[in-house]
């Protein structure tokens, strides 16, 4: 379940996030907007005297919206949850929105605020640009510089008028205004959680999914989920690998060379029937006496772990390095 209404200024990366999200868990992204115009499009009811009501250049009512909204989270998508863009913009609006969402027992689970520095946003929004002919979006910040056609079909790179720096500073202005009584207001109910939204896109949107599934778990609830026996098993495979660990750490050049295709675990078994052939005697005998003290076995039998890590790491990483030069070579030819 994720009910959640997004809040975040122009530039913070909103609409990544919330497309993301609804294409991982499968719930719609609800935006005001979106709405007002579909339903506008298809000359619904509510589509009708929104459009009479812009006609005449004014703003359409909260009841309207609340309509539509009311409407699109009866849809059968909207079960498992949605992400509400664009509304509420003020406390009215908030209040409303509960009422509705009570009332259809579809209640917030959360109220996430992408955060993101002024001057990361105004970074952000005055290096938009984007291709008049196709409407791809480049950053003059990410492009190299210089750059001022589209990479994909050579035409001009444009600037929104209001990407233009001194109207990005009253968007900005105008989002701080709105978006402040929202956040006190959901915070007081508990339902804020602040995402820090710089940094890689993909680290933002992990923790974006951290605050929007996580819950109070009572500590009652909490499960301590068995290990032991788990790793009891793990620690005498390890024993059993042991030499193999060894040997593969020593020939991990040769394995990186060999292994492009296998698999790390079967890479290790032949360098263990090797290493079986070889110092077979030496390996063998302190085995033996390992199990006589369960205490000795189990450091040894850490040791060995440790020991298998870097081989593992070695062993594992050398198909897709392998891999990799192949590709590389081919394209050269
Ligand atoms: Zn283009």
């Amino acid at each position: 379940m994720m009910r959640i209404v997004l809040l975040g200024a122009p530039g913070s990366g909103k609409g990544t996030q919330a497309q993301r999200l609804m294409a991982k868990y499968g719930v719609p992204q609800v935006s005001s907007g979106d709405l007002l115009r579909d339903a506008v499009a298809r000359g619904t009811e509510l589509g009708k005297q929104a459009k009479s009501v812009m006609d005449a250049g004014q703003l359409v009512s909260d009841e309207i919206v609340l309509g539509l909204i009311r409407e699109r989270l009866s849809r059968a998508d909207a079960a498992n949850g949605f992400i509400l863009d664009g509304f509420p913009r003020n406390i009215d609006q908030a209040n409303a929105l509960n009422a509705l969402l009570k009332e259809i027992g579809q209640p917030l689970d959360a109220v996430l605020l992408l955060d993101v520095r002024n001057q990361t946003l105004m970074q952000r929004l005055a290096g938009r640009r984007i291709c008049q002919k196709c409407g791809t979006v480049y950053n003059i910040h990410s492009l190299p510089p210089g750059t001022t056609t589209c990479a994909k079909d050579g035409t001009e790179l444009y600037q929104r008028p209001d990407d233009k720096e001194e109207v990005i500073g009253k968007r900005l202005a105008v989002y701080d205004q709105q978006t402040k009584p929202l956040v006190a207001h959901y915070s007081k109910l508990g339902l804020l959680r602040k995402v820090a939204g710089e940094g890689e896109l993909e680290q933002v949107f992990e923790r974006m999914e951290a605050a929007a599934l996580a819950k109070p778990v009572p500590a009652s609830k909490v499960k301590v989920t068995k290990t032991r026996a788990a790793s009891k098993g793990k620690t005498s495979a390890a024993k059993s690998a042991k030499p193999a660990a060894r040997s593969a750490s020593k020939t991990s050049a040769k394995v990186k060379a060999k292994a492009k295709a296998k698999p790390a675990k079967q890479a290790a078994k032949k360098s263990a029937k090797k290493a079986a052939k070889k110092p077979a005697a030496k390996s063998k005998a302190p085995a033996a006496k390992r199990k006589t003290s369960a205490k000795v076995a189990k450091k040894s039998s850490k040791r060995a772990a440790a020991a298998r890590r870097p081989a593992k790491k070695a062993a594992g990483k050398a198909p897709a390095k392998a891999a990799r030069r192949v590709t590389k070579a081919r394209k050269k030819k």
